[in-house]
């Protein structure tokens, strides 16, 4: 009896070591929380080989689990903070998202984030979030072309990527960054370049930051540009933010759609110009009347790729505007959003937009 009792406590010692080994060796992966919000990472439709489905059906635990292999990279945790088509982001989802993440990062607990996020709109969260998190702690924005029922669908392999770059530590300082398609990009120049297919995120003019093949992740340079730690602007006590429209121009356009906005209360208008940042001489007459009254105006360019000149066909003293540099209308309007919230000369504005 009394040998049976010594073989028992031996038994249990060694399933107690064991288990503790196990444990030390879990704590020893990094600790990562995924945010969802939707998208067609999330979506489901009724056939595997059909184009027709919605955004945001799947919960992020199902997506966690149906990713093989995907816990042995980090520790994982999912929150829910929306499940939305990324056509429906809004101003308090980003809030919500950056309070969140600051606070999640703020803790020694937290190595790293991964957002799931439709692709429309995903280069505007990107670079919001790259402008107001406060850590050089990883974050990584994900999410698919092909919903979670399709033929081949990308979003699987694309979490699991954006875990790995997420859990790396040498993916610290490198500011807000958009992994798909084993590509990993900045937030600052990543564009959805094509409607469909999986290789839609591009940095048509800067490139790659570097590349992420089954969670093997290789970085090739730096984020141009100021981000994250180094960036004045902070959600802190931030409720709303001021009102921003964008309109498209072309040619023949209609000038009116400006004073309309002007009289509806916005704050700043981005011009999706044709080449240079150019409007005709309709617009331009209609931009110089809401500069006037306050308004501040923005001119970006249409085309896809390239930055728009201070001072090039349009006289930017003459008509109060302003140019946004490298940045497309979408990120040019996040960006005055932002700058918006307190007062500022036409000049600031332009050192703001230089800088960014
Ligand atoms: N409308 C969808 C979204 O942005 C489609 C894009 C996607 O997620 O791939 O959520």
């Amino acid at each position: 009896m009394k040998q049976m009792n010594t073989i028992k406590t031996t038994l249990l010692a060694i399933v107690f070591v064991f288990a503790h080994t196990i444990a030390s060796a879990q704590t020893k992966l990094p600790n990562v929380i995924i945010l969802a919000t939707g998208g067609t990472i999330a979506g489901a439709g009724a056939s595997s080989t059909g184009s027709a489905y919605t955004s945001g059906q799947v919960k992020i635990d199902t997506m966690i689990n149906s990713v093989p292999n995907i816990r042995k990279l980090a520790n994982l945790k999912g929150e829910q903070l929306s499940n939305v088509g990324s056509q429906d982001m809004s101003v308090k989802i980003w809030l919500d998202l950056a309070k969140r993440i600051n606070q999640l990062l703020a803790t020694p607990d937290v190595d790293g984030i991964v957002i799931t996020h439709g692709t429309d709109t995903q280069e505007e969260t990107a670079y919001f979030l790259n402008l107001v998190v406060k850590s050089d702690k990883p974050v990584v924005l994900t999410g698919s072309m092909r919903p979670s029922t399709a033929l081949s669908a990308d979003g699987p392999l694309n979490l699991y990527n954006a875990v790995a770059v997420a859990a790396n530590p040498a993916s610290k300082g490198y500011g807000v960054m958009v992994v798909m398609n084993d590509e990993i990009h900045s937030a600052h120049d990543v564009k959805k370049m094509i409607s469909t297919p999986v290789h839609t995120f591009q940095s048509p003019q800067e490139g790659l930051l570097g590349t992420v093949i089954f969670g093997q992740t290789s970085l090739f340079h730096k984020p141009n540009g100021v981000h994250t730690t180094q960036s004045e602007f902070s959600v802190d006590g931030v409720t709303a933010l001021p009102r921003v429209d964008i309109v498209y121009a072309c040619a023949d356009g209609s000038a009116d759609i400006i004073d309309f906005l002007v009289s509806a209360g916005s704050k700043g208008i981005v011009i999706a110009g044709v080449g240079d940042g150019n409007m005709n001489t309709a617009m331009l007459a209609a931009v110089k009347n809401a500069t006037k009254k306050g308004v501040k105006v923005v001119r970006a360019t249409r085309v896809p790729v390239g930055a728009v000149l201070i001072e090039g066909e349009v006289n930017d003293k003459e008509y109060g505007t302003i140019s946004s540099d490298d940045l497309n209308p979408q990120k040019a309007r996040v960006l005055l959003m932002l700058a918006l919230l307190k007062e500022r000369s036409r000049e600031d504005l332009q050192k703001v937009f230089i800088k960014y």
